[in-house]
């Protein structure tokens, strides 16, 4: 989402994917381009393509078709790449506690979502960026119920008022949500989104204490920290004014903090692993590469012995003390 709306195909705010249906095949590219750099799941871009949002920007009798050409695309990426398709099932923003009103709405954006994905032929589905057990769990119920037994794969997303030992807003400790998920029948468990690498891995490590099944790590790639946990408490230290949502560039993690994270994912046995909101499909190869992959991309991966900083081929011209009297480099590239 994030990287459409970089790239001018969707709107900051409202952040709901209408790219599919204006410029299906920036879409589809942009799953090519994935799977070139390492990704094995071409998740759907139905990422806030649900009627509460739709409703929003008054486009609700498109949803239909937003979430099916959404799908059927991936699916063809993924049978002509070999890889898997995900059907995304995200929050609602409607959620809230001890509302069985809010519930059934809930439960029924899920019903309709979750009955396309599995018409257009999903591999697995992905719920994501709950900010609560309570979202979560009527995201997995229906999922049983109306999944075809697809694997599910259940990620919170970890708000700013929570660290691992504290609840999620209807006051369910987050890793409790988590255990509690798994035993109720998620494939696999785990968060994505708001946190920087750095964060979620101290959120995994305590995490993985409990949880004895597969686990998910998708962080956004922004350096957040142990004073700013989110990417929504990141502030401008030159204007103060917020960086979310456009203003993140700022905090872009390097490619180091990928392979950092990767590693680390690696140590603490992490089965699914990816990158959330802010992802480039540079970061999807060097966290591929790192963690022992060579997907197509890597045949162009940084190799600075052909740079011309360190070649001394006088027969043709090159020189690399030439090359750093020029610059005014002192000291070697
Ligand atoms: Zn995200």
């Amino acid at each position: 989402m994030f990287e459409f709306e970089r790239r001018g195909y969707l709107q900051a705010g409202s952040f709901v994917p209408v790219v599919t249906l204006e410029k299906p095949e920036a879409v589809r590219l942009l799953y090519e381009e994935f799977v070139h750099a390492g990704s094995d799941i071409v998740q759907a871009l139905t990422y806030y393509a649900h009627r509460a949002k739709l409703r929003i920007i008054g486009r609700e009798n498109e949803l239909e078709k937003m979430n099916r050409d959404a799908l059927k695309m991936a699916r063809q990426v993924a049978d002509e790449t070999g890889t898997l398709m995900a059907g995304n099932i995200c929050n609602t923003s409607v959620w809230k506690p001890d509302s069985p009103e809010a519930d059934e709405k809930v439960r029924n954006i899920f019903k309709e979502e979750i009955r396309w994905a599995v018409e257009e032929g999903a591999d697995l589905l992905i719920g994501e960026t709950y900010f609560s057990y309570g979202e979560a769990k009527i995201a997995l119920d229906c999922m049983k119920e109306f999944g075809n037994g697809l694997p599910i794969v259940l990620n919170i997303s970890a708000n700013s008022s929570h660290d691992p030992t504290r609840p999620t807003p209807d006051g369910v400790p987050l890793i409790e949500a988590l255990k509690r998920l798994q035993e109720e029948g998620a494939d696999v468990v785990g968060l994505n989104c708001h946190n920087g690498p750095m964060t979620m891995i101290k959120y995994l490590r305590e995490a993985r204490k409990v949880i004895k099944g597969p686990m998910a790590a998708m962080p956004v790639p922004y350096r957040t920290s142990d004073k700013c946990q989110s990417m929504h408490e990141l502030f401008d230290p030159e204007t103060g004014k917020k960086s979310f949502p456009v203003d993140l560039d700022q905090w872009l993690c390097s490619r180091q903090h990928i392979v950092d994270f990767g590693n680390a994912c690696k140590e603490l046995g992490i089965q699914v692993v990816g990158i959330c909101c802010g992802n480039r499909s540079h970061m999807t190869r060097t966290l591929a590469e790192t963690l022992g992959r060579t997907p197509p991309a890597s045949q162009y991966s940084m190799d600075m012995s052909k740079h011309i900083s360190v070649i001394d081929d006088e027969e043709h011209g090159f020189s690399v003390q030439s090359f750093r009297e020029s610059f005014h480099v002192q000291s070697p590239v």
